[in-house]
C-alpha cells in the first residue's frame, strides 16, 4: 500500500507532462506564453462543440400572439423563473417585456434579485412565498412576495413599517391542487387576521390550476367555481381584491374566461404546446435550438456493439458519428436509441447509450430511394433540437419519449452548454 501512494506521489510531484521555460509559469501554476485576451476570446463553441442558441424574435413573438388573445385590459406576465426555463432569464424577461408583456413572475428571491441588477423595473411578482429571513431583500429590490401564512404577513408588513415603506402582497388562494395557498374558504378569515396591519397592501389575488391541460375538465371547473366565489366573498365583505389572476398557459389558451385582469405566461412563452388541444388554437415558434458538432466519424465493422452496454450493433453499412453531448448537458439517457437528430437536413437515428458528455448516431450509407446520399465529416454542424429544411426534431417528442413535460427538457439543455441568443 505504501508503495504505491509513494509510487503516486511521485507522479505527481512532476505535475504533468507540459514543459516550459522556467520563468513562464504564475504562482497559480497557469503559464503566461499567451495573453489574457487571446485565451478569452476563444469562444465557448470552440471549447467543445455543442451550444443552445435562443431566438429572442420567437420569444416576442410568442408574447404577441398571446396577447391577441387577451382583452385589451388584461395584463400578461411572463413568467420567467428557472432561468426562464432554461432560455435565459433577463434576455426573455427583456424580450417579453418590449412586445407588452407588463409583470414578471419569478420562483425564488435570486430570481427576482438577478432580474432587478439587469436594470429591469417591471413588476416582480414570487410565485411562492418566500423564507421570513428573506424580508429585507424583498422591501429592498421591489419584490412582490406570494403570500398566505398570517406570520408571513405581519413580519413583512412590520418590517415595511420600520422603514416608512408599503408592503404589497399577492394572496394564494387553494382552490383544489393542494400546494399552496389559503384554502378558499378561509380566505375571508385569513384577511381579518392581518388586516389590522396598517403598511400590508393586498396588490393582488390568484390560485393555479392543477388541471388546465388535460381533457377531462371536472376538477378544472370545480377550482374555477371556488376561485370566483372566493374573490366574490371578498368583494362582498369590503375587501378589494386587487389584480385578480389565474391562468398558466393551457387555460390562457384554452379558457378565456379565466383570464380575470391578469394571467400567467410560463411555457408558451418559449414556443410550446402545453396540450394537443391548443395546437388549432395559437400559432407558438419555439426558441430553443441544440446544436453540436461532430467530433469522430468511423465506419465500424458489422455486429461491433456502440457505447455502453453495446446495445447497439452495426449492421455494418453505416458511419457512426460521436456528438459532444450527452447527459450531463440534458440530453438525457432515457432518450437513447429512440431519438432523432438532423444532419444535412435529414434525420438520422441516435444509436446506442447517450453517455454523461457524448453520444453517436448512425448515417446509412446505402442509397436510399432516391435520396441524395450524406457524407458525414468531423466538423459538420448536427441539430439535435430545431428545424433544418423540413426535417426537425422537437423537445415535445423528447419529452414524450421520457415521459415527461417539456418544461423538464428545455430546463436541463442549460445545464451545461452555453447558450447564444439572437
Ligand atoms: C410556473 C407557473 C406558471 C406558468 O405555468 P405554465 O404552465 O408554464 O404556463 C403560472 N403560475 C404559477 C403559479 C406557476 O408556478
Amino acid at each position: 500500500m505504501e508503495e504505491i501512494l509513494n509510487g503516486f506521489t511521485g507522479f505527481a510531484k512532476k505535475n504533468s507532462g507540459f514543459t516550459m521555460p522556467k520563468n513562464a509559469r504564475t504562482p497559480e501554476g497557469t503559464v503566461v506564453a499567451f495573453g489574457e485576451q487571446e485565451l478569452e476570446s476563444i469562444d465557448d463553441r470552440d471549447r467543445r462543440w455543442s451550444w443552445v442558441e435562443i431566438n429572442l424574435r420567437a420569444i416576442q413573438q410568442n408574447t404577441l400572439n398571446i396577447k391577441r388573445l387577451l382583452r385589451p385590459d388584461t395584463k400578461l406576465m411572463a413568467v420567467v423563473k428557472a432561468d426562464a426555463y432554461g432560455h435565459g432569464a433577463v434576455r426573455c424577461a427583456k424580450a417579453s417585456l418590449s412586445a407588452g408583456a407588463d409583470w414578471l413572475g419569478v420562483s425564488t428571491v435570486n430570481e427576482g434579485i438577478e432580474l432587478r441588477n439587469a436594470g429591469l423595473n417591471a413588476p416582480i411578482l414570487i410565485l411562492a412565498e418566500p423564507p421570513m429571513e428573506a424580508i429585507p431583500l424583498l422591501l429592498s429590490y421591489r419584490i412582490t412576495p406570494a403570500v398566505f401564512h398570517p406570520e408571513f404577513a405581519i413580519a413583512y408588513g412590520e418590517a415595511a413599517d420600520r422603514h416608512g415603506m408599503r408592503a404589497p402582497f399577492h394572496l394564494a388562494v387553494n382552490t383544489g391542487m393542494n400546494r399552496i395557498g389559503v384554502r378558499h374558504d378561509e380566505v375571508l378569515d385569513f384577511m381579518q387576521q392581518v388586516a389590522f396591519h396598517r403598511a400590508l397592501d393586498l396588490e393582488g389575488t390568484f390560485t393555479h390550476f392543477a388541471t388546465s391541460d388535460c381533457e377531462e375538465t371536472f376538477d378544472f371547473k370545480i377550482q374555477v367555481r371556488r376561485f370566483t366565489e372566493a374573490i366574490n366573498a371578498m368583494k362582498a365583505s369590503g375587501i378589494n381584491p386587487g389584480i385578480v389572476h389565474a391562468a398558466n398557459s393551457a387555460a390562457i389558451i384554452r379558457y378565456p374566461e379565466t383570464h380575470f385582469d391578469m394571467v400567467r405566461l410560463g411555457i408558451s412563452l418559449y414556443g410550446f404546446h402545453p396540450c394537443k388541444e391548443t395546437r388549432r388554437l395559437i400559432k407558438l415558434y419555439p426558441a430553443m435550438t441544440v446544436k453540436a458538432r461532430i467530433t469522430e466519424v468511423k465506419t465500424v465493422p458489422m455486429s461491433e456493439g456502440v457505447s455502453y452496454g453495446m446495445h447497439y450493433r452495426s449492421p455494418g453499412s453505416v458511419k457512426i458519428c460521436t456528438l459532444p453531448v450527452g447527459y450531463a448537458d440534458g440530453y438525457r439517457r432515457g432518450l437513447s436509441g429512440r431519438v432523432s437528430v438532423v444532419l444535412a437536413g435529414r434525420r438520422f437515428p441516435q444509436v446506442g447509450n447517450i453517455c454523461m458528455d457524448q453520444c453517436m448516431f448512425e448515417v446509412d450509407l446505402r442509397s436510399q430511394g432516391g435520396m441524395r446520399r450524406v457524407d458525414p465529416r468531423i466538423g459538420d454542424v448536427v441539430t439535435l433540437v430545431g428545424a433544418e429544411g423540413d426535417a426537425f426534431v422537437t423537445i415535445d417528442e423528447q419529452a414524450d419519449i421520457c415521459g415527461t413535460i417539456q418544461h423538464e427538457i428545455a430546463i436541463g439543455y442549460s445545464l451545461r452548454m452555453p447558450r447564444y441568443w439572437f
